[in-house]
């Protein structure tokens, strides 16, 4: 591991004017990021601890919620007003990791967690776009079970690894960012990127800027929501294919609003409006989540040993 500086911010000023040296990095939970560096992925020369920056609180907010970006992933799956009204928040975040390391993760590390591609995590493979842009990828002719189906590039075809991050997009959560120009607010289907001409680019956060909350507006059908994850093993594995799902129907039984985000599928939450739009004014029955699904799989671009996720994702 290449040695490395390490300083504790206390106030978000402090940390920023941290990121602001050159080869800075963050330091949330480490669970993403001290495992990088050990692999040699990533060598930042400074490391900025911000688990003690005070942004650790739940909150009502704007007839919604307000989650500091330093709430650990444990106490956010456990708190009364995701559990209550969220609840596909709460079940994405318990689906994810093992208990240690959900009390270690923050809820701003989640969001930038990056993709498990075995060939990412190997520098001995010197072909990945995302760690050496212009290489290659190992993905494409290699092994590809793990990758994406949609939203590809030819030059990657990594997915997203986080159960959270499903649930936001289904939430329509919007992620709060302050940097050296201020505050800015990034809805959650604009945060992370496809992979494009740029796979070394997650997301649309820069470099000098850090998290500092996610908002959730208010959804009062929040409550009739569910977050469903197929996996290798049932527990301690990322997902091959997950959805987070909502609806509300009417008092005639009738389906009012849908919210669809599907994980393991793209380099971000998959998230397809028009087949929301299917479900709207239909009977929750098969033949609507038929329609509404192959919707949300069309244009899927399977490789050689990952086209089983075409039909996992519609099922
Ligand atoms: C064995 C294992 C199994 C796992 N299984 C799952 C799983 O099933 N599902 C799942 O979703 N996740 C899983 N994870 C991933 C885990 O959820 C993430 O590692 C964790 O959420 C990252 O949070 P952290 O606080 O530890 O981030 P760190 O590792 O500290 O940081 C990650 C990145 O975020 C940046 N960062 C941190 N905070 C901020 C901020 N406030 N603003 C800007 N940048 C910031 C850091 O600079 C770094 O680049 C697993 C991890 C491991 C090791
Ligand atoms: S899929 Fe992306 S991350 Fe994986 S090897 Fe290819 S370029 Fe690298």
């Amino acid at each position: 591991m290449r040695p490395f500086e390490y300083t504790r911010a206390t106030t978000v000023a402090d940390a920023l004017s941290g990121i602001a040296q050159s080869e800075s990095k963050f330091l949330g939970g480490g669970t993403n990021l001290v495992d990088l560096m050990r692999m040699g992925v990533e060598e930042p020369a400074r490391l900025v601890d911000i688990t003690r920056v005070p942004l650790t609180t739940v909150e009502p907010h704007g007839g919604g919620v307000r989650i500091g970006a330093m709430v650990r992933n444990s106490d956010l799956a456990e708190h009364p007003l995701i559990r209550q009204q969220y609840t596909v928040l709460s079940e994405a975040l318990l689906a994810g990791a093992s208990p240690q390391l959900r009390n270690m993760a923050t809820t701003g590390g989640n969001l930038m967690q990056r993709t498990r591609c075995y060939y990412f995590y190997d520098p001995s493979y010197r072909e990945c776009n995302k760690r050496h842009p212009g290489s290659g990828c190992a993905a494409i002719p290699g092994y590809n079970r793990i990758h994406a189906i949609l939203g590809t590039s030819p030059q990657c075809i990594a997915v997203h690894p986080s159960d959270m991050c499903v649930a936001l997009a289904a939430l329509e959560a919007v992620v709060q960012v302050r940097g050296p120009r201020g505050e800015r607010a990034i809805p959650m289907a604009d945060f992370h990127r496809l992979p494009g001409t740029t796979p070394q680019i997650d997301t649309n956060l820069r470099q000098d800027e850090m998290i500092t909350a996610i908002d959730l507006p208010a959804l009062p059908f929040g409550r009739r929501s569910h977050y469903l994850k197929v996996r290798d093993r049932n527990s301690y594995a990322f997902a091959l294919v997950s959805v987070a799902a909502a609806l509300d129907l009417d008092s005639g039984g009738m389906i009012r609003e849908a919210r669809i985000a599907m994980g393991g599928v793209a380099h971000k939450p998959w998230r397809v409006p028009a087949a929301e739009r299917l479900l709207v004014g239909r009977k929750p029955e098969e033949s609507a989540f038929v329609a509404a699904a192959n919707e949300l799989v069309r244009g899927a671009q399977p490789r050689r040993h990952n086209a089983f996720k075409v039909e996992l994702a519609r099922r």
